[in-house]
């Protein structure tokens, strides 16, 4: 049976419950057999995270322990420099040359999607699942990103199974109202962030002492 693998990139500065509720939403709508998180070594298109690479690893190692579905993925911090997509994506194909590829888009990550580099080698590589929350709408603001979804556009995720690459499947998720900037400036201002990140992250940032500086 073709592997379907879901793929979620981000800074993960530090991970948190939206990181885990979007890869969970998008597995359990598409059917992943499994999803890696992949922490970014360095993000090209926004500033240093504040955590070291080999933290974030650490942070997703710990938020991700207690579910087989879900896995750290080192790859982009081991091949080290600046983590373009479309150089995991080559990797892991090159690794996985016939199991099916999804990664993992926030809408709004998808609509920046040009600035990529080599984005229009991405759907060659991997299908795309693109997670917008409710009220967000499903139409592109950019044509070229519209004929995109017009033409590689699926709505069944069997689509995903029977291709490698290729699909752009649109799911919808609950909103949840958290990010990794509001946290490291709830814990520099000294405010709790319980239940907004996996208790072990919690525990592990406060040994590290991280992000106590306002940034
Ligand atoms: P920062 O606040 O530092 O910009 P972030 O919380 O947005 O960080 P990233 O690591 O940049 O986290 O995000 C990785 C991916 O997760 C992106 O595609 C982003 O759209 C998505 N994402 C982040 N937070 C949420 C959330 N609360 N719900 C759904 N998706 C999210």
């Amino acid at each position: 049976m073709t592997r379907v693998i879901g793929l979620l990139g981000g800074t993960f500065d530090p991970i948190h419950n939206g990181h885990l509720r979007l890869a969970l939403e998008c597995a359990s709508t598409a059917g992943f057999t499994q999803t890696h998180l992949i922490p970014a070594h360095l993000p090209p298109l926004r500033p240093p995270p504040i955590a070291s690479a080999a933290q974030r690893l650490r942070m997703v190692e710990l938020a991700t322990a207690g579910d087989d579905n879900l896995c750290a993925d080192p790859i982009d911090i081991v091949r080290a420099g600046p983590s373009y997509t479309v150089d995991t994506l080559t990797a892991l194909r090159r690794e996985a040359a016939a199991e099916s590829l999804c990664l993992i888009l926030g809408r709004d990550a998808f609509l920046k999607l040009r600035a990529w580099r080599h984005w229009d080698q991405i759907l060659d590589l991997a299908h795309l699942v693109i997670a917008a929350r409710p009220g967000q709408g499903d139409a592109g603001t950019d044509p070229v990103l519209q004929q995109l979804q017009e033409r590689h556009g699926v709505t069944d995720p069997a689509a995903l199974r029977r291709h490698a690459a290729g699909c752009i499947l649109p799911i919808t998720i609950p909103a949840l109202d958290i990010s990794a900037t509001c946290i490291r400036q709830s814990i520099a201002a000294g405010r709790s962030v319980h239940f907004l990140l996996p208790e072990p992250v919690i525990q592990f940032i406060q040994q590290e002492a991280l992000y106590r500086n306002p940034t």
